[in-house]
């Protein structure tokens, strides 16, 4: 980082923010955090983090005293329309996110994975692939470490392999990345962002920087397709082309042909930083995918499960129940109702699926969508043995519910864990 800053205020003591705060006392600055949980609370968060002797700090909200600094950090969580970016500026304060943090303070080249949905699945496969290679990396981002704390350790010839929300592109102006990839756009998070044009212009900023390097995405989505069009010298658009599939569909571990893409992405990725085919055909084929996203769980009498806990949206449900035979996936389906356009989904849900078990709040409402395939089974233990009594050899039991979780469960691990426990009482 070429500008020295003597005091570095940061919002946010989670992952983010704690990882900025150890990177600015590397920098040698002075760092004061800020935090709405009360003092208490972010007391025990610094001495988990190690940095509570290193650092001033207030809990219970924002005072004045952020202000006292040549440089503002902010977490993901602060959100744009916060009155801290206004008054920064009228002090003539810089205010950047971790993200950009952590790109001006390294030297590494950066993997960049964003989309609405498939990106830690994704970004973990990728990294699989390098972790059988002696390239030095980071696993970082919104997956759940750091990138201040972890990218500006590594060397140049480094990468970091990077998760990114669009709350975290919300503050970049530098950043720019080797590889920048956007899996896929579906409405999301419109609490928090104005509009769906905005969340959708907050995702291309990845690349706003980028004047070589390879933009990647599998979406057949309008406004990706030319975004990754855009300027096709320097940037690789791929429509999934057939050879790589090839090489990789009998390969590839997990389930689903939105993994298959996802693999793509890893593959190409990982050819644009000279990694030898036989190491990323080999790592793809032991990556057994993370928890509770198309989780294998068992094979009973030639039935296998799936737990797919993390599938909130209805498009991570549609992606679930792709890539099997006609009628041969028994889905369980429900939960706290988001308003998920169940309707919409009819077709699909008709062709693929033999049987749909509802569970939860939702059940009412999908029940009446799909009418009569599906089974109001109320309880989550009581839809797996319905499903494993109707389910026949060659046939899937997932769980993917569309919806999340709080009716009955404390959050998708609980749920995801209770399905696991569940099927395996099963086998007993
Ligand atoms: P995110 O990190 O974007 O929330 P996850 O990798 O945690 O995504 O996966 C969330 C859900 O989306 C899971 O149900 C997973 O199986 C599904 N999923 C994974 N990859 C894709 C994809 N490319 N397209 C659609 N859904 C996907």
């Amino acid at each position: 980082m070429e500008k020295k800053y003597k005091k570095i205020s940061v919002i946010g003591a989670g992952i983010s923010g704690t990882g900025a705060a150890k990177l600015a006392i590397d920098l040698g600055a002075k760092v004061f955090i800020s935090d709405n949980r009360p003092a208490e609370k972010l007391e025990e968060e610094l001495k988990s983090a190690q940095i509570f002797s290193k650092v001033e700090f207030e809990g219970g909200g924002q005072s004045d005293k952020i202000y006292d600094c040549d440089l503002i950090v902010v977490s993901p969580a602060v959100w744009r329309t916060s009155p801290i970016f206004e008054e920064a500026k009228k002090r003539g304060i810089e205010v950047i996110g971790e993200l950009e943090f952590a790109f001006r303070a390294s030297k590494c080249k950066w993997l960049a994975i964003t989309g609405s949905t498939g990106k830690s699945t994704t970004t973990a496969m990728i990294n699989a692939i390098f972790d059988e290679t002696d390239i030095p990396h980071c696993l970082c981002g919104n997956i759940g470490f750091s990138a201040a704390e972890l990218a500006p350790k590594l060397p140049k010839n480094g990468v970091a392999i990077c998760e990114i929300s669009s709350f975290q592109l919300e503050t970049i102006k530098e950043f720019c990345p080797d590889i920048a990839v956007i899996l896929n756009l579906y409405p999301n998070h419109l609490d928090r962002h104005a509009s769906l044009e905005e969340y959708y212009s907050t995702k291309l900023k990845i690349s706003q920087n980028m004047k070589n390097g390879l933009k990647i995405t599998t979406s057949e989505n309008e406004l990706l397709k030319n975004w990754a069009k855009n300027e096709a010298e320097h940037y690789f658009y791929n429509e999934a082309d057939d050879e790589i599939i090839n090489k990789i569909k009998n390969k590839i571990k997990l389930a689903g042909t939105h993994n298959l893409y996802n693999a793509v992405i890893g593959y190409k990725s990982a050819k644009y930083f000279d990694i030898n085919e036989d190491k990323i055909l080999s790592s793809l084929s032991k990556f057994a995918g993370l928890e509770h996203r198309m989780e294998f769980c068992a094979e009973l009498n030639g039935v296998r499960y799936f737990n797919d806990s993390k599938s909130t949206t209805g498009e991570s449900m549609l992606a679930a129940i792709s890539g099997f035979a006609p009628k041969s996936v028994h889905l369980i389906v429900g939960g706290k109702d988001k308003g998920v356009p169940f309707a919409d989904y009819k077709k699909t849900i008709y062709d693929n699926c033999a049987k749909v078990y509802a569970i939860g709040e939702a059940a009412k409402r999908i029940k009446d969508c799909w009418g009569d395939s599906v089974i109001d089974c109320e309880t989550l233990t009581n839809a797996v043995e319905t499903a494993k009594n109707s389910a026949k050899s060659g046939d899937v039991v997932i769980l993917s519910p569309a919806c999340a979780s709080f009716d009955q469960f404390k959050g998708f691990e609980d749920r995801g864990k209770k399905f696991k426990e569940i099927v395996q009482n099963l086998q007993r």
